[in-house]
């Protein structure tokens, strides 16, 4: 195999992409990057920053203060320096992030740091665009569906919030993200 060792994971929220991966990347030996978690953190700086979600310019400066951390010996996750779990789960984040991750300068930039973060020592890695735009010859390609309702019942329950709640964030969440980038297996 030429390349990067790179497993890349696309598919829609709560479809099952963080189990699977952790649990490849443990098996592999590889870090765990989950990518949506570097969106959120922009987003939580934002929200912590007071910097509008339509601000791309002052977005980017924010990202350029961000550091995104993957132990490699032994293989970790992705850790973002400052921002803890229940930060980057935030209901507020969740609603703001699609808006952050639509300016194309600000992916312009994460996709360069996740190419970066997988080149240096392969990885396991998730995100909407990975398989099709990040890592596009990655020699490992998953892309995973689940129903409506599956992934609204797995998001309430790592969350324990109501279905319904739940089901009607997804579904915002999930229109805004198809116009930055359409699902393709
Ligand atoms: O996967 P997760 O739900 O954590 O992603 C949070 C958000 O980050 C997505 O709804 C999407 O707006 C954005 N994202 C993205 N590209 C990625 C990963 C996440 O636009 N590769």
């Amino acid at each position: 195999m030429s390349g990067p060792r790179v497993v890349a994971i696309d598919g829609a929220a709560g479809s099952g992409k963080s189990p699977l991966a952790r649990s490849l990347a443990r098996s592999l030996g590889l870090p765990y990057v989950n990518t949506g978690l570097m969106y959120r953190a922009l987003a939580a700086a934002a929200l912590r920053a007071g910097v509008a979600d339509d601000d791309e310019a002052r977005l980017l400066e924010l990202l350029r203060g961000l550091r995104f951390i993957v132990p490699v010996d032994p293989p970790g996750e992705l850790e973002v320096e400052g921002y803890d779990q229940g930060a980057l789960t935030d209901v507020e984040v969740e609603s703001t992030v699609s808006r952050v991750a639509s300016h194309s300068a600000v992916r312009a930039h994460m996709r360069q740091e996740q190419r970066e973060l997988g080149e240096a020592h392969g990885a396991v890695m998730e995100g909407r665009d990975i398989a099709t735009v990040v890592f596009a010859d990655a020699p490992v390609k998953l892309y995973l569906q689940a129903p409506a309702d599956v992934r609204a019942r797995r998001r309430a329950a790592e969350r324990s919030a109501t279905d319904i709640g739940v089901a009607e964030a997804l579904r915002r969440r999930d229109a805004r993200d198809a116009r930055t980038n359409p699902h393709r297996p």
